[in-house]
């Protein structure tokens, strides 16, 4: 079957603009049938998925299994820069390729509310068919459940991820050294606030969008230079909980400088306003990587050349001790970086 990016002809979308989600089109009926073959396989379809059978059945690759999971609730359905199918790949696929893992195999469930319009899940599976394609990765397996309308839009996707490591692949927080510096490829909290801007109750004017976007292009080319030791993507809790994921794992200190950091004015803007950190917001493009300090230089030049990693920099470095996270202000003063507690925003991805 022929992948398609585009919807059904203008008469078609019409239709789907009237249709809403009922009861039954999670029943395992007829009607479900027919949202399967007019949407799901309209979208997703690869003769994997066309069997339609109980498991997908794929051929085995050479190297390590890596399997992924992640819940998609984000409020709402479409903001500037991305939307909840994008989201929900683009974590997933950044999820695997942060352990230098190739992304080949997706599955997507839906959890849809009854009186949701059909043409709003059509759109959700275009972006996630357009993102899949440019990644590479197929859909092979899937699940829709509709639950009791209340009157709002909503629905929720899960998708789980898996994708093959090459074994001659090194990473992990037990390669990291005093010295080792800390990069980032761009600027933080825009995911948040890109969110925080479009729940619309705020009287801001911003062009902000979020940063979502898959980085495994990005990350291939790196993973080839050597001198990687560990990497992340910074989403929920921002740097300042990833940073402190790495310290709790290897006793040594990571320590951030205020200039260093990247964030935009706007994300500034909005974070000030709402009494958020930056450090603390969310990021849906985003890595951070520890790197040998000799060969900083090198992987930097080879992020600058992907949009998503034009902005790279260094921005700060391991040190022994004292083994916990630390951003060092402008004025030269050390403050301690604990992890997030509790939530900045509900509902962000
Ligand atoms: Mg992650």
């Amino acid at each position: 079957m022929k992948r398609e990016s585009q919807f059904y002809p203008p008469a078609f979308e019409e239709r789907l603009k009237e249709e809403r989600i009922v009861l039954a089109h999670g029943a395992g009926g007829a009607k479900m049938h027919r949202l399967i073959e007019r949407i799901f396989l309209k979208y997703f379809g690869n003769p994997i998925l066309q069997r339609l059978e109980d498991s997908a059945v794929v051929p085995r690759s050479p190297g390590e299994l890596c399997f992924t999971t992640d819940a998609y609730v984000v409020e709402p359905l479409f903001f500037p820069g991305g939307d909840i199918g994008k989201l929900a790949v683009c974590g997933t696929v950044n999820d695997l390729v942060v352990v230098g893992a190739e992304p080949i195999y997706l599955s997507v469930s839906f959890i849809l509310r009854e009186g949701l319009p059909i043409f709003t899940l059509a759109k959700i599976c275009a972006s996630i068919a357009k993102v899949s394609k440019k990644v590479g990765v197929k859909v092979v397996t899937g699940d829709t459940k509709v639950i009791e309308g209340t009157g709002k839009e909503e629905m929720y996707i899960n998708i789980s991820g898996v994708g093959w490591r090459d074994p001659m692949v090194q990473l992990g927080v037990e390669l990291i050294k005093p010295g080792d510096v800390i990069l980032i490829n761009g600027g933080l909290g825009e995911h948040e606030a890109a969110i925080a801007l479009s729940r619309g109750s705020y009287q801001l004017k911003a062009s902000l969008r979020s940063d979502c976007t898959p980085l495994n292009r990005m990350i291939r080319a790196v993973l080839k230079l050597g001198g990687v030791k560990m990497m992340r993507d910074p989403t929920r809790g921002g740097l300042a909980t990833t940073l402190n994921e790495f310290a709790r794992a290897v006793r040594l200190g990571f320590i951030v400088k205020e200039e260093w950091l990247p964030v935009s004015r706007q994300v500034k803007g909005v974070a000030d306003l709402l009494g958020l950190d930056p450090l603390y917001m969310a990021n849906e493009g985003k890595v951070v990587l520890i790197v040998a300090p000799n060969r900083a230089e090198a992987v930097l030049r080879v992020m600058r050349r992907f949009p998503e990693g034009r902005k790279a920099r260094i921005i700060g470095e391991v040190v022994k001790k004292p083994a916990e996270v630390w951003l060092k202000t402008r004025l030269g003063s050390l403050r301690r970086l604990l992890m997030l507690e509790g939530e900045q925003l509900p509902r962000i991805c």
